[in-house]
């Protein structure tokens, strides 16, 4: 063992810890006097949490200051991480984790009497994302600044994050987030640093001599896009990177002339106009949001991220032609697509740049993430609406496509299917542009974001490019940052693995398979067992107090925690809880696993069928919960509004992981590595990146279920309804009855029958097909738990053999790979 005592994930600094302490202490208390304006005695403890980060805050700026300078003066390539989400969560635990100060903070606020606990959930949750995409950015900013690659992450500075859910009668409600209330600690407003976007207007075509035509655009409206920034410290504080988010502010704040001549409404009109580009966040989630808003969202910061690095390269190196040596652009998904046109635009019209090099640039600068398949998913935007809103732009579009398809034709004559399927403009009802295709064409290396759905990218929506441009496709599974989603969130089981493993394991996650022989130690999965036990003791705590449910920490909490969609399949999670309640009522007597099904997540506002499956969660949780013959044998619990904070608790206590989305459908799924990390077994399909969860934590390991890709695509080719499925399964056949019948909404006996009906007819997703085989791997699932030898084996060798999930991995491979950028630390590829 190499630490005997109970360790912490920290690393103590040199000097005297008491004085550090102390030192921070006084810092915390002039915060709270000089920017807060409060006393010791009238300071609550949202004041405390600002004080504080606040001075955590000092610590990060001498470095943050240091390593940028250092950056340009080396000459080193920057990445810039464009996203139009950011699903960050709390900050506090994580610089203070990642800057060693877990003690010296606790230290420092003890003898104040201020609980750091509180003082943590003080600190509002930033969801400016969605769910798996922008979680995966903020995973990434942490991961580039821990191995020390220069970046900055660029995105929007939304006033409204994702909506806070309230459930009432079982429905979901959507109230405004306002993260921003009470002041962000974290950043530095920069007016300063502006840049003007444009809008609308015309291009006019000016002959500067007899071979060159200059293409001007007059935009018709300006919008300013003003940076904030918030610095992203690296694991160890080995190295601090930005996080720049952009806000808009009108061009003149008030037209004073017509406000002067009493048009104080016009005047004020245009400055709401200009400003509700950042003023909040898409609540929709796998599903383009369609509007001319989001459109105006997507140039907005993907021109203020442009003109801000090419303003940084040229001050720092002078000549745009050397681009693509020092700078990569990474394109999380295709809402910042129109980049590769803006690019262009600048090195073309405003940088006097040959169109072939220009074209030449652009590609081996950009490169482009796809996070999704379903062609219904893919990003488009009407012709008209481009051209009316991004003029010059479309011009380039239409000349990138024509150099495209000449291309094209040129080495596959005479094939008019091939120019229409890689065409940037889908013809047919109404012109529409595909980004998804202007990313792939404008982009070196395009990725998928797991083997299956990067192998699916090839044989589906992205085939033909993949024969024209060989190469360009490739992998890089997803990841998670191993400091917040198991050193912070789980400090138990982060003690255990540094007394099995050694403190290298919070370095090195190569270093968990440490713990592969004490998998089957009797002694090691006591302790195991008794951390997890503890988690669950304190999620139980929570819901109790929060939700007023109580739920037994002795029973099998089996988890399905993710946004609210059919293809992710909660509703058949709910189906078999409806069955298994039917099976415990009939053998009430049998040796039944306790299990408390939790559930969490939020619907996009409008995705009405979403939102039924929350009301039918809630409606069979009421039924089932209060039935005396289930004698908690099975609890149904949904947790309301899910986000960053509430996994980090529910993560660590899970005991079953529900990864069961329709086989092809979920890109990777990142839920998935957090919980198996966390030594929760999965229950899942062959999907996303459970299928390479599979092959590290073994068969046995797993218990895996349903339909495969291949099949899913048999099925829905031959075109078999559910209602063969259901007539097939006597136990789906009474639990749908029920449903449909009204048994769990007495108050509207009808309020599922369109749902069940759809199930009998087409079921896209499947879920019927699935059931049985899913009813199946539950009783499996409920076997093993029965064996507790068995399943803390399992959930032991789940944690060992998931490192290699690190985001830190993912990072060196889009690094090596995709970027040609350094890493300072080599992670664990095995
Ligand atoms: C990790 C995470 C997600 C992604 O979950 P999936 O199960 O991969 O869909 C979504 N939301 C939050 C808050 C997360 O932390």
């Amino acid at each position: 063992m190499d630490t005997p005592t109970m360790p912490r994930p920290e690393h103590p600094a040199p000097g005297a810890p008491a004085d550090e302490a102390a030192a921070l202490r006084a810092t915390i208390l002039h915060k709270l006097t000089y920017d807060l304006g409060k006393s010791r005695l009238g300071a609550r403890d949202r004041d405390w949490f600002i004080a504080t980060a606040l001075a955590v805050r000092d610590r990060i700026v001498d470095r943050w200051i240091d390593l940028t300078r250092a950056t340009y003066q080396s000459g080193a390539k920057q990445v810039y991480y464009l996203s139009l989400e950011f699903l960050i969560g709390r900050l506090l635990r994580d610089n203070v984790c990642n800057l060693g100060l877990v003690g010296t903070i606790r230290d420092a606020l003890e003898p104040l009497g201020v609980d750091p606990e509180k003082l943590r959930i003080a600190e509002p949750d930033a969801a400016l994302g969605n769910g798996g995409l922008g979680r995966l950015a903020a995973c990434f900013m942490e991961s580039m600044a821990s191995l020390g690659i220069p970046a900055f992450g660029y995105g929007i500075r939304y006033d409204h994050g994702l909506f806070r859910q309230i459930i009432r009668d079982g429905w979901q409600h959507e109230f405004p987030e306002d993260w921003l209330n009470f002041g962000n600690p974290w950043e530095f407003a920069r007016p300063e640093i502006s840049h003007t976007i444009g809008f609308g207007g015309v291009v006019e075509a000016v002959t500067v001599s007899e071979a060159r035509v200059q293409h001007v655009w007059k935009p018709g409206e300006t919008v300013q896009a003003v940076a904030y920034d918030t610095p992203i410290v690296g694991w160890r504080g080995a190295h601090v990177n930005t996080l720049r988010l952009w806000s808009a502010r009108a061009t003149d704040a008030l037209k004073l002339e017509a406000f002067n001549s009493g048009d104080h409404i016009g005047a004020l009109s245009e400055k709401v106009r200009a400003e509700s580009i950042s003023k909040l966040l898409y609540p929709s989630d796998e599903s383009p949001a369609g509007q001319e808003l989001r459109l105006r969202q997507e140039y907005f910061f993907s021109s203020a991220a442009l003109q801000d690095l090419v303003r940084r390269h040229l001050r720092v190196y002078g000549d745009i032609r050397s681009l693509p040596d020092r700078v990569a652009i990474q394109l999380n998904d295709t809402h910042p697509a129109i980049v590769v046109a803006e690019l262009l635009r600048i090195l073309v019209d405003l940088h006097d740049i040959a169109w072939d090099e220009a074209w030449d640039i652009t590609r081996r600068t950009i490169s482009y993430t796809n996070h999704t398949l379903l062609p219904e998913a893919l990003e488009s935007w009407p012709v008209p609406l481009m051209e009316r809103l991004l003029p010059r732009h479309m011009q380039l579009i239409y000349l990138i496509n024509a150099f495209h398809l000449d291309e094209v034709r040129g080495k596959n004559p005479d094939d008019g299917r091939l120019l229409s399927s890689v065409s940037l403009i889908e013809e047919g009802h109404g012109r529409r542009v595909r980004m998804g295709h202007l990313a792939v064409v404008g982009s070196h290396k395009v990725n998928g974001v797991s083997a299956l759905h990067s192998d699916l990218l090839k044989q589906t929506i992205f085939a033909d490019f993949h024969r024209l441009f060989p190469g360009r496709l490739t992998n890089k599974t997803n990841g998670i940052t191993f400091r917040r989603w198991l050193q912070q969130c789980n400090p138990g089981l982060t003690g255990l693995l540094v007394e099995a493993c050694g403190a290298e394991v919070l370095d090195d996650p190569g270093a968990l398979e440490k713990l592969r022989p004490l998998a089957a130690d009797a002694g090691f999965q006591q302790k195991f067992a008794a951390v997890k036990r503890a988690n669950k003791q304190a999620l139980a705590a929570l819901v109790r107090d929060q939700y007023q449910l109580k739920i037994d920490p002795d029973a099998l909490f089996d988890v399905q925690i993710k946004r609210i969609h059919e293809y992710k399949r909660q509703l058949l999670n709910v189906i078999e809880a409806v069955a298994l309640y039917d099976e415990i009522r009939s053998q009430p007597t049998k040796d039944w696993t306790p299990r408390v099904k939790i559930f969490a997540g939020k619907a996009a506002s409008s995705y009405h069928r979403a939102k039924l499956i929350i009301k039918l969660a809630h409606d069979v949780a009421r039924v089932v919960n209060s039935d005396p013959t289930v004698r908690n044998l099975l609890k149904v619990v949904f947790l309301p509004n899910y986000n960053v904070s509430l996994a980090e608790m529910i993560v660590p206590a899970a005991d079953l992981s529900e990864q069961i989305s329709t086989a092809g459908m979920e890109a990777s799924g990142t839920g998935n590595m957090k919980l198996a990390l966390n030594g929760a077994l999965t229950i899942g399909t062959l999907d996303g990146a459970n299928v390479e969860i599979k092959e590290r934590v073994g068969d046995e390991n797993i218990f895996i279920f349903g339909l495969t890709t291949e099949e899913v695509a048999k099925h829905r080719a031959a075109g078999i309804q559910g209602a063969a499925a259901i007539a097939r399964s006597r136990r789906l056949q009474e639990a749908l009855e029920q449903i449909e019948a009204g048994v769990f909404s007495p108050d509207d006996p009808t309020r599922y029958r369109d749902l069940v009906a759809s199930l009998r007819a087409s079921d896209y997703f499947l879920v019927t097909a699935d059931f049985d085989s899913y009813y199946d791997a539950q009783r499996r699932v409920a076997e093993r738990w029965r064996n507790p030898a068995a399943w803390w084996q399992s959930a032991a060798l789940n944690t060992a053999n998931v490192g290699w999930f690190s985001s830190d991995r993912t990072i060196a491979e889009y690094a090596e790979e995709i970027w040609n950028v350094p890493v300072k630390r080599s992670p664990d590829n095995r």
